[in-house]
């Protein structure tokens, strides 16, 4: 039986002959194009961690966290100035005023900045603020909106959407690298499985790395913070997703100051800024081991 619109992996090579490694023989087997975001390498010799509030709610919270994160050795920092939420009453982030906060945090601590853009109409507004845009989960299948962050010239971090098929995620990609932009780093962000919601927000789906590392040459990190949504299982879920050749991650982190706030988005799973400092020491010292290893051999 045909079925309509139905692709499978083997048909990569059509759907995005810019990005699979088949029809871009020259990146091999296992190398990774590096992408850019000022002095960070996505793809590159170390995994790339980038940390911060899942909103931005105020210039002190914000700036608290970003040298929080800083100071715990993140790479790079995020935060929403335009939330994706569920309900049209819930908190929708600062918009314009919160995209110069997070230029000010970043230009302060150093941190190139990352934060979703939601609206095809907004990409050139966030992009003056940004070094990274990230097009959410929500809206990985927003065409027009691939095709204007694409064109706006800033590297895109590009969620997977939660129920989306690898062919659909990399056609997405592609979307992007038709623009003539290869600047697109892939993110895992948990997908939705009959069990979702019962003990984690969604399934941490890391057998994706694997299939992505070898159907593409993009580089591709992990969000354990939405995947599982309970902080808890943020570390352990970074670590895993290290050993599973994630080559970054992307953290909600809160201020664990006893008088701080509670986050107003995701609270349940902000991790501190030490549990943040023990997943990039775990990061470093791997990539010791992993150094010593090859230099032994
Ligand atoms: C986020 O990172 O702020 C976010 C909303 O993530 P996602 O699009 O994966 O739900
Ligand atoms: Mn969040």
């Amino acid at each position: 039986m045909k079925i309509a619109g139905k692709v499978e992996v083997e048909d990569l090579p059509r759907i995005c002959p810019l990005l699979s490694r088949r029809t871009n023989p020259r990146y091999g087997e296992a190398q990774t194009r590096v992408v850019q975001v000022g002095r960070v390498r996505f793809g590159g010799e170390r995994p790339v961690v980038i940390a911060g509030p899942c909103a931005v709610e105020s210039r002190e919270q914000t700036l608290e966290v970003a040298r929080a994160v800083k100071g715990s050795g993140a790479d790079m920092l995020r935060g929403g100035a335009y939330k994706p939420r569920t309900s049209p009453h819930d908190f929708q982030g600062l918009g314009l005023a919160g995209l110069k906060i997070l230029r000010e945090a970043a230009d302060e601590t150093g941190l190139p900045v990352v934060t979703e853009v939601m609206d095809p109409r907004l990409v050139e507004q966030v992009a003056e603020y940004a070094d990274m845009l990230q097009i959410g989960s929500r809206n990985m299948q927003n065409y027009p909106l691939l095709v204007e962050a694409a064109r706006s010239g800033k590297p895109v971090l590009l969620k997977r959407g939660m129920a989306a098929s690898l062919c659909e995620w990399l056609g997405a990609a592609e979307y992007i690298a038709n623009e003539g932009s290869l600047e697109i780093v892939l993110c895992e962000r948990g997908i939705k499985a009959y069990p979702s919601g019962e003990y984690s927000r969604y399934s941490l789906d890391l057998n994706v790395l694997t299939a992505v590392r070898a159907e593409t040459f993009l580089p591709v990190i992990v969000d354990p913070s939405h995947a599982t949504g309970v902080t808890a299982m943020v570390e352990p879920a970074s670590r895993a997703a290290i050993e599973f050749g994630s080559q970054g991650l992307i953290i909600e982190v809160a201020s664990d100051r006893l008088d701080a706030a509670t986050p107003r988005c995701d609270a349940a799973q902000a991790i501190s800024p030490r549990a943040l400092r023990r997943i990039i020491h775990f990061i470093e010292t791997r990539q010791e081991y992993i150094a010593e290893k090859a230099h032994v051999a």
